[in-house]
């Protein structure tokens, strides 16, 4: 059985940085009940604790951050690029071992976006661009899916 990695805020845990979840969408709660699901919230993993300081990246380019070229800073300026880039490691590592080729991660995150990222301006100003896991999967040829592709992730499941 092909395994998806999940971010685990999606799966009803409540690691989000406000100490919240983000809910629990039907399909993943299936694909859990299937034993398919690898859950991993990064940021978490990385060696954050929760709840934390909202954080992002200017820019909002999680691949400038994986070059040294961006940093993930928290509203009061702390540098937190060093837990995010162990937490986008862990998911490499935990897509390795499993053989992962899809993930669902939280949309608009700094660390799962996969599509939107906020542009560090703490402004709730989104740009197009992806997470430093995200960023880092797409690199290891992850297909990467949010929360609100989620017909799109079961399709690309079946064709696997
Ligand atoms: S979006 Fe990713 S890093 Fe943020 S709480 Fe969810 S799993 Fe953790």
């Amino acid at each position: 059985m092909h395994k998806v990695l999940v971010s685990a805020c999606l799966l009803g845990q409540p690691v989000r940085y406000d100490g919240r979840a983000s809910g629990h969408p039907d399909l993943l709660q299936q694909w859990q009940a299937e034993g398919r699901i690898v859950p991993l919230c990064p940021e978490v993993a990385g060696g954050l604790p929760t709840p934390r300081p909202p954080a992002e990246i200017p820019g909002g380019q999680g691949a400038a951050v994986l070059e040294g070229n961006a940093q993930v800073l928290t509203i009061t300026g702390e540098d937190v690029s060093a837990q995010f880039l162990a937490g986008a490691q862990l998911a490499l590592a935990l897509v390795r071992r499993h053989g992962i080729r899809i993930a669902v991660l939280k949309s608009g995150s700094p660390s799962c976006g996969n599509v939107l990222t906020y542009d560090g301006t703490f402004s709730g100003t989104k740009v197009a661009g992806e997470g430093v896991t995200t960023a880092l999967l797409r690199r290891e040829g992850v297909q990467v899916f949010s929360e609100l592709e989620l017909e799109a992730a079961e399709l690309a499941l079946k064709q696997l």
